[in-house]
């Protein structure tokens, strides 16, 4: 079991965070921006970059290769979708997508878009972990956060309608 600390301050004792946010235990900041039968998507917002959205699995698995032929279509099609409707709605160019398989969680991608301001901490996967960091340390007045609430809510809407 792992404590985690939420953003208003409760502590909840989980064995897999995305097992309590994908199986509505833990409900995200924000809420939850698509849903389907296989995977589940909502934005960090421990981060507060606009856009940056979580696509993790219902099942508790860690590797590409356990996905059901089921699965991975659903894959494909939701990270599409939701790539669709971060450029229709918040004008976002282009996107970095990381998924790692030895994680504490389970299967999750991010997708994390690309700001102007991310290119002096440079390029490529070395500037990724910088950026999330500079957004949370740096970035999170109270408008910005609002910002990416905003965000959340114009992706909930495009993705369901
Ligand atoms: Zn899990």
């Amino acid at each position: 079991m792992r404590q985690i600390t939420l953003s208003n301050g409760k502590t909840v004792e989980v064995k897999c965070l995305s097992c309590a946010i994908t199986s509505g235990l833990i409900e995200p900041d924000g809420g939850v921006v698509l849903e389907t039968e296989y995977f589940h998507a909502h934005q960090d917002v421990a981060y507060p970059i606009k856009g940056l959205i979580i696509l993790a699995s219902k099942r508790h698995i860690k590797c590409f290769d356990e996905l059901t032929e089921e699965e991975k279509i659903d894959y494909i099609k939701v990270l599409s979708k939701i790539r669709e409707a971060q450029r229709t709605v918040l004008g976002i160019k282009y996107v970095y997508y990381f998924y790692n398989e030895d994680t504490t969680h389970h299967f999750h991608t991010w997708m994390v878009p690309r700001y102007k301001w991310m290119y002096e901490f440079g390029r490529s996967v070395e500037s990724v972990r910088p950026t999330l960091l500079h957004a949370r340390n740096e970035v999170n007045s109270k408008e910005n956060i609002q910002e990416v609430m905003d965000a959340i809510a114009s992706l909930t809407k495009e993705l369901n309608k």
